[in-house]
């Protein structure tokens, strides 16, 4: 691992933007669940680390309006376990205890799980060619072994498939992300926040230099009654999503009012599929209507030799979690 140094910020987020600032190679560290194993393996190597676990970003608060702020720091289990986001947001509990494992969830927090790196393997083979790790390198995946890749928003420099869990929620939900950096703050949607490879896979998020992820903001409306987080993997536990989604569903009167769907384990970014909520609107929320939507998220989706699966089972599994959703949570 190459030498670094290293600085840990006192309370206060001006204090970790200063030891960051000039500093060109510097990196922010909480729970470092992702980026100590990049770290290790020479994927990853920082001049500079700060260490922002001292910064007052662990709180969850109701926000006055209704909905609430989620801080950058409160680890993926807190957040899975309060009561609060369990009862109003449940789809986001449901999500975080998807992934990873409980060790995990208790270091890892929001904003590094924002921040996670993709899983495919050849970004891990250093002695190989890859595109985001080394740009003009080349992406093997798209000729080799591409069976946990991207069936939607890929490009023709890469195919990785994001990792998370929670963003995947986070997307259906409507979440805001709360940055600070040196031109001051500002709110990004999260599905703004992470941006698709095009020809510059290397960029992965629209963070500036510097700049510090603080919070994740959610609105009043959380689909504490119709909802679903559904994730196909290999594994039951501790496996990423070959597949996942996060279904939520307004339904008055015999119809669908309101509908939220993201999709994980089949784009570069959390997908959310926006036109297939509005298919899906003031329909009766059946079969029919939860195909169509299916078949209209899918429609742009591209496959390769070992990931063309992914097609029908994404279709499968937005059915299946629209159906439950449907069907209510006791
Ligand atoms: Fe690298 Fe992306 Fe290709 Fe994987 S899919 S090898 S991360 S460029």
């Amino acid at each position: 691992m190459k030498l670094f140094t290293y600085s840990k910020a006192s309370g206060s987020v001006g204090h970790a933007l200063e030891e960051s600032a000039g500093k060109s190679g510097s990196h922010y560290i909480a729970g470092g669940t992702n980026l100590i194993d990049l770290m290790k393996d020479d994927i990853v190597s920082p001049d500079h680390l700060v260490d922002i676990t001292a910064l007052s970003c662990s709180q969850i608060e109701k926000l006055p309006g209704g909905g609430v702020k989620i801080g950058a720091l409160v680890s993926n289990s807190d957040l899975a376990n309060d009561s609060f986001i369990r009862q109003n947001y449940p789809v986001l509990s449901r999500a975080l205890l998807s992934g990873a494992s409980a060790q995990l969830r208790n270091m890892a927090t929001v904003g590094g799980n924002l921040m996670q790196r993709t899983r495919c393997s050849y970004f891990y083979d250093v002695a190989g060619a890859c595109n985001k790790r080394q740009p003009g390198s080349g992406c093997p995946a798209i000729e080799g072994y591409n069976r946990m890749h991207s069936v939607l928003g890929a490009s023709s420099k890469c195919i990785s498939a994001h990792p998370s869990d929670m963003c995947v929620a986070l997307a259906a939900l409507d979440a805001t992300v709360q940055l600070t950096g040196e031109k001051g703050d500002r709110k990004v949607k999260l599905i703004d926040f992470h941006k698709l490879p095009g020809n510059t896979p290397e960029l992965e998020t629209v963070l500036l230099p510097h700049e510090l992820i603080v919070a994740v903001e959610l609105p009043h409306l959380g689909y504490s009654k119709n909802w679903c987080y559904l994730k196909v993997r290999d594994r039951a536990s501790y496996a990423f999503a070959l597949v996942s989604a996060a279904a939520c569903l307004d339904i008055e009167g015999g119809k669908i009012k309101s509908a939220r769907l993201a999709l994980g384990g089949v784009a570069p970014k959390p997908w959310r599929a926006q036109e297939a909520e509005k298919l899906l609107v003031g329909k009766e929320p059946d079969e029919r209507a939860f195909k169509a939507a299916s078949e209209a998220v899918m429609k742009t989706a591209r496959g390769l030799e070992h990931n063309k699966f992914k097609i029908e089972l994404g279709k499968r599994t937005i059915v299946r979690a629209l159906k439950v959703a449907a069907g209510g949570v006791a």
